[in-house]
Parts: C-alpha cells; structure tokens; sequence
C-alpha cells in the first residue's frame, strides 16, 4: 500500500529537513542533550531553511504553508534521525504559540512577534501548567492585574519547554481580578518577554528528550503591554479549546513517527544481532514481534494520516484529535517498549536511538494532555 498522505511537493521538503539534519544536528546532538540545550545558532540555520513558522504569512515574513503535512515531514525526519528534542523544541514554538498569534493576534501584535520566531531569533514557549494546575488548567493562578496601558503579572508556571533558553513565552494567567474559583472568562492570554521580573529555574533533569530544555518560569510583577495581549480579554480558555486540534494532532504525528522508527530500528538490530549462532530474525518470537511492531506502526500512521487530513480540511475536532493522540500516543509507549526488548540490554544504552525513542514516547501519554484527559473528553461527547 502506497502511503496516499503526501504528494511530491512534501518529498522535496523531506529532502531540506534530511540535509539540516545531517550538517547541522548529526554528530553534535549528544552535547546538546548533556547541556539541556538546543544551541540558539540552530535555531537560527532552522529559521534560514524556512523550517518555522511555516504557517506566518508572507506579510509577515513567512510562508503561509497553511498545509499541515510539511510540519509532518519535519516531525518525521526529527524522530527518524533520533533528534527528537528538536521535534519537540519546534514543535512548541510552531504548534502552540504561532497559532494563537496568527488566529488572535492584532496586525500590530503580529507585526512584532511573527518575523523573529520565523527567521529563529526569538525562541518561545507555552506556560500554560502551573505546579497547582496541570490538567485542570481552571486552578491556574497566574494572575495579571491591570495598570494603565500595562498589565503587572505574577505567579509562577513549571514543566515549561524551551523555558530555561528562550526569549518569550505565551502565558495563561488570570485577569478576573477574583481568587476563588475560575469560571470559563477568568482568564486571558498574553506574550511575554524576558524583563525585569522574568526568571527562570535550571532545566529539569529529564529521563528523555534532553537536549530541550524544560525549566520553571517565575514572573514578579512582570510589565507586560496591553497591545501584548493576544485576543479579548476573558477568552484565554475559549482560545485554548479552539487550538486543541492542532496541539493534540502534533503530538500525534510525533507519536506516529516513533512507532514508525521504532519498528526500523528494531528490524536492523534484529537482522545484524545473531546469538546462538543465527540472527535474531531467524526466530520465529522475533519475527512475529516485529510482524506486530510493522502492522501496529501502519495502523497508527493510517489513523493519524487522516486526521491530518481532516485538520487541513479544518473538519478535526477536540474530541476527535483526542482519540488521535490517545491512539498514537499509547501504541507509542508499546511498541516503543516492544522494540527496546528486541535490542536486549544495548536498547538499555541513550546512545542506541531506541532508548531515544522510549523515554520520548513515555512523555507523549502525558504532555499536552494525559492518556486519561483524552478519554474522558472522548467519553463526555459520547
Ligand atoms: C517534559 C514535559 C514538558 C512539558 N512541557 C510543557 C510546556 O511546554 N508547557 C506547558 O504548559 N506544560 C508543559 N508540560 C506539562 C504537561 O502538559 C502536564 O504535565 C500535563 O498536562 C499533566 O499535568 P500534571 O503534570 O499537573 O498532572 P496532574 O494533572 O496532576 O495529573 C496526575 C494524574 O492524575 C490524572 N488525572 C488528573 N485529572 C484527572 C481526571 N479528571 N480524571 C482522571 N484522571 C485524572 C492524570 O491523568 C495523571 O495521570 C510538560 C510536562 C513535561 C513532563
């Protein structure tokens, strides 16, 4: 079976993502993941080969790719090379903050943030979760209180990528002024960048994805403008509903994409590792793992192939994106795991890209969203 998603103009992107892969990540990706940093200067070749900010219009300095499918190629080779902390570093800056610009933002706003996270000066992060409020975003109690053409915002967000490293982050933060608990308009969006008042904590000492950096962001009294805040006033949650499908989508296409590897990683340990005398794929355990690893990864890729295609028909819903990243996410986890057994105590080893894969996959039931979060927004609309 042919894969029906992409078309030869895609290809040819796949062909710019491999080079950028190869001359500017290979071989220096391990000193990354030891520094928790991606360094700024690949940002900025990424922002040269026009690998961000697909979708930011030409007016602004972009390409207006509103086709969903070049961010998938991206998301593939990322994860195919076993770079997958770039995956995630630009999946944060692409996927969660342009939308809310580009779908909210003023001229004015978008003036001054679009062109510098396309050309990678300007490196963002979403500071949604709060050490109170992960899952239930209503108990955030970040706060922003208004001062004449300026808002004063405090509070303190963690589990923030790119948040040690980067220049600006989309907040979430309470403007209803009240302490008790928040209704559906108790909260409002705003882009802040570093100032006086801004800090951060060191990054966070993960079991995967290391070289992007994950960090606490603590705001005192931060001077933010009010031409800074993204959209109306009291509709931060509303925005944050209407942006789910993409947010849940991608972290399904990176979820494919590690099924998908880890399947071909699995297939050339097996086939180049003999013990016994014979290679691993002459047993008939392994094969039939393998057999369950290759069937199990298309399944995922068809699934999430379609969403992407009711995504770019802007027919995907909340509560369909959820049963993608559900779906996606947990096969991503098994069969991970699954492929990791097949390399025997080398898939133990962070150099091996399957160990890559598996502390990956392990982020991807929670991040965005947990394995239980998506079923019970798929319940609820039954
Ligand atoms: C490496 C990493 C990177 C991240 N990056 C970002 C980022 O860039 N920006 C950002 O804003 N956030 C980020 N997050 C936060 C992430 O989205 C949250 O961790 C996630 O939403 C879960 O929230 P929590 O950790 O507070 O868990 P909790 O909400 O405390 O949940 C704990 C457990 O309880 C379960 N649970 C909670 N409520 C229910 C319920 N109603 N029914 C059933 N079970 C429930 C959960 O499923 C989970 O198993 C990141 C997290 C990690 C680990």
């Amino acid at each position: 079976m042919k894969r029906a998603l992409l078309e030869e103009d895609h290809e040819q992107f796949r062909e710019l993502a491999t080079e950028f892969n190869a001359r500017e990540v290979s071989g220096k990706y391990a000193q990354w993941e030891k520094d928790h940093q991606i360094p700024r200067e690949v940002w900025q070749s990424a922002g040269e080969n026009g690998l961000l900010g697909l979708a930011v219009p030409e007016e602004f300095g972009g390409m207006g790719i509103d086709d969903y499918r070049f961010r998938v190629v991206l998301d593939e080779e990322f994860v195919r090379a076993g770079h997958l902390a770039l995956a995630l570093a630009f999946h944060l800056h692409d996927d969660l903050v342009l939308p809310y610009l580009i779908n909210y933002g003023t001229d004015e706003l978008k003036a001054k943030w679009l062109p510098r996270m396309v050309d990678g000066s300007t490196i963002t992060s979403c500071a949604f979760t709060e050490p109170g409020a992960g899952s239930d975003l209503r108990a955030v109690r970040t706060k922003a209180v208004r001062d004449g053409d300026n808002w004063l915002l405090s509070g303190q967000k963690t589990f923030i990528g790119n948040g040690a490293f980067g220049d600006a982050a989309l907040v979430l933060a309470r403007t209803d002024g009240e302490s008790g608990r928040a209704t559906a308009t108790s909260f409002s969006l705003f882009m802040v960048e570093r100032s006086e008042g801004y800090s951060n904590g060191n990054p966070f000492d993960k079991m995967g994805l290391r070289a992007s950096d994950t960090a606490e962001l603590f705001f005192d009294e931060v001077k933010v403008s009010d031409a800074d805040r993204i959209g109306e006033i009291g509709q931060g949650l509303a925005y944050v509903k209407e942006q789910l499908p993409q947010a849940r989508l991608a972290i399904a296409v990176a979820a494919s994409a590690i099924c998908s590897a880890s399947f071909a990683q699995a297939l050339e340990h097996a086939a180049n590792r003999s013990t016994f005398g014979q290679a691993l794929t002459q047993y008939q355990n392994t094969r039939f793992e393998l057999a369950n690893l290759k069937t199990e990864s298309h399944v995922t890729q068809t699934f999430v192939d379609q969403a992407v295609l009711a995504f770019n028909a802007g027919e995907l819903s909340a509560e369909e994106a959820a049963e993608v990243k559900l779906w996606a996410s947990e096969s991503a986890k098994k069969l991970s795991d699954k492929a990791l057994q097949i390399h025997g105590g080398y898939g133990y080893i962070m150099e091996y890209p399957i160990a890559q894969s598996f502390t990956a996959a392990r982020l991807l039931t929670i991040f965005g969203g947990t394995s239980e979060i998506m079923r019970e927004t798929i319940g609820r609309a039954l």
